[in-house]
C-alpha cells in the first residue's frame, strides 16, 4: 500500500525501534509511548483496520494476541504469578479503531502498554 507508514516500516523503507519480527507480523516501540512500555504488534499484509478481518485473519489475529504476553515480558511487563497466587505485572492490549476509537494509521495494529506503576490510559469525560 503506497504512502502507508506501518508498510514502510515492515519493508525497511522506514527506520523502527524492532522488537521481533517474522514472516507474518513486526513489533517495534511506539514512537510516542503512553507509558513505560510502548510497543506495536503489526502484521507486515495491509489491513485498514480490525473491521476490515474476516474469517480468513483469524489465525493471524490469534498470532499477534498469543505474542502479546511473550514481548511483554521480553519488555519488563509480564504477567507474573508467584508460588502462592499473588499477581503482579501486566499490560493492556488495544487496537483502535476508525475515527471514534481514535485510530491514526490505517495500518491494523495492536498496542501493548505496560510497565511499572503509576501510570494510566483513562477516558476524558
Ligand atoms: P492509533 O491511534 O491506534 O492509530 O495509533 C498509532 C500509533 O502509532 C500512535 O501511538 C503513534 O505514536 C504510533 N506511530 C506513528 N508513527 C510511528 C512510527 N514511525 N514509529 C513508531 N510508532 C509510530
Ligand atoms: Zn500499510
Amino acid at each position: 500500500m503506497d504512502n502507508c507508514i506501518f508498510c514502510k516500516i515492515a519493508a525497511g523503507e522506514i527506520p523502527s525501534r524492532k522488537i521481533y519480527e517474522d514472516e507474518d507480523v513486526i513489533a517495534f516501540h511506539d514512537i510516542n509511548p503512553a507509558a513505560p512500555v510502548h510497543f506495536l504488534v503489526v502484521p507486515r499484509r495491509h489491513i485498514a483496520t480490525l473491521a476490515d478481518c474476516g474469517p480468513a485473519d483469524e489465525a493471524l489475529l490469534g498470532k499477534m494476541a498469543a505474542l502479546a504476553p511473550k514481548l511483554a515480558a521480553e519488555q519488563g511487563c509480564g504477567y507474573l504469578r508467584d508460588a502462592a497466587g499473588q499477581a503482579s505485572g501486566g499490560f493492556k492490549t488495544l487496537f483502535n479503531t476508525g475515527p471514534d476509537g481514535g485510530q491514526e494509521v490505517y495500518h491494523l495494529h495492536m498496542h501493548v502498554i505496560g510497565g511499572p506503576q503509576p501510570w494510566r490510559v483513562r477516558v476524558q469525560q
